[in-house]
């Protein structure tokens, strides 16, 4: 008898994953996924909270693929040791603050590791090649597989006929035949695999897998550890980042103001770590304090949460000042003026 040969499949939530691994389940592999929880993922986060994304499934996407493919997912959370991943990328950057190809090889690694563990054969991933600039390019995919030591136990279904064989299908675990040549950004042989196989209502992320590629996300997290003079982060600081407008009127403090009731309520959870402004005349945003504010600056900071509630076009609004002691200051103030809000306050 053959032995079954077992593989770990990386899933993101993406078509790409859920197609890798379906494509090796069609080959008789035992395949179980693993989604790496990194605090940026996109998955059912915003959308689960703002009013303008409410058709959006919320859904996690991963367990969905893991669902559709009739496979077990392993969720593994890998805040603390994806700090140094980001914050110290060998490879460096993409057009935003996404490590994607040190996260790539990380990624690998850790599975190849969970992989040794478990008695798993080898890895596969969604990956194609020419499909993302960084990390899944002809001349980068090498070194995935090279510098997370999964070596030619990285196989990757979508793209292989375009790569040197890998481990499984010269020991005919696999047969290369039947999988596929996938390459660039063009996704159309993906959808059609996806209809082949039957997989309907996909996710199809329109960046990439994390928030790191979005261009105000990454400006919101350089300017975070600017204001804090330190790279460094807490998951809290960045879950704050996907939620509400960020206002730094100083370099001492930042501003979070909610806005709408979604993040009003998501911002409710961390008021009391936080100095945070509500308008008791008005109805109005629940605004979080970040940073050292002076006596000086409270009234600025007033007269901004007054502008963004339903006050802002009357004389005077009731705002009160909670501090983390549970301190209370009640002030009266103008709100400011629109025109006065200035653009480089904005991040
Ligand atoms: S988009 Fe984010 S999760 Fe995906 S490879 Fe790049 S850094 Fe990693």
């Amino acid at each position: 008898m053959t032995q079954q040969r077992k593989a770990v499949a990386l899933i993101s939530g993406g078509l790409d994953s859920l197609l890798a691994a379906r494509v090796m389940l069609e080959q008789g592999i035992h395949v179980e996924g693993i989604n790496f929880f990194t605090g940026f993922c996109v998955e059912g986060h915003t959308h689960a909270i703002r009013k303008q994304d409410k058709v959006k499934p919320k859904r996690n996407n991963a367990l969905w693929s893991a669902e559709q493919l009739g496979i077990k997912l392993h969720i593994i959370d890998i805040v603390e040791e994806y700090k140094d991943v980001l914050l110290n990328p060998k490879h460096g950057y993409g057009s935003n603050m996404n490590p994607c190809l040190d996260c790539k090889i990380f990624m690998v690694h850790k599975a190849l590791e969970w992989a040794q563990k478990k008695g798993f054969d080898f890895i596969i991933t969604g990956e194609v090649v020419g499909q993302r600039p960084m990390s899944q390019r002809k001349d980068t995919m090498p070194v995935v597989a090279r510098e997370s030591g999964a070596q030619d136990r990285l196989l990757r279904p979508l793209c292989a006929k375009n790569l040197p064989p890998t481990l499984p299908e010269r020991e005919g675990w696999v047969d290369r035949d039947r999988l596929y040549g996938f390459s660039g950004r063009n996704r159309k042989p993906q959808m059609a695999l996806a209809k082949q196989f039957g997989f309907e209502d996909y996710a199809s992320p329109a960046g990439g897998c994390c928030f790191l590629t979005d261009e105000a996300y990454a400006r919101k997290l350089v300017d975070l550890w600017k204001g804090r003079g330190k790279r460094e982060y807490e998951m809290d600081d960045i879950m704050l980042l996907k939620v509400g407008r960020h206002i730094r009127p100083a370099p001492h403090y930042k501003l979070i103001v909610s806005r709408e009731e979604g993040e009003n309520n998501f911002l409710m959870g961390y008021r009391k770590q936080f100095i945070h402004l509500f308008t008791t005349s008005h109805p109005g945003p629940l605004v979080l304090l970040d940073g050292e504010p002076g006596e000086a600056d409270l009234e600025l900071v007033a007269r901004i949460t007054a502008r963004y509630s339903q006050g802002k076009m009357a004389e005077a609004v009731t705002v009160e000042i909670h501090f983390p002691d549970g301190t209370l200051r009640t002030l009266e103030v103008a709100p400011l003026p629109p025109i006065e809000v200035k653009k480089e306050w904005m991040v």
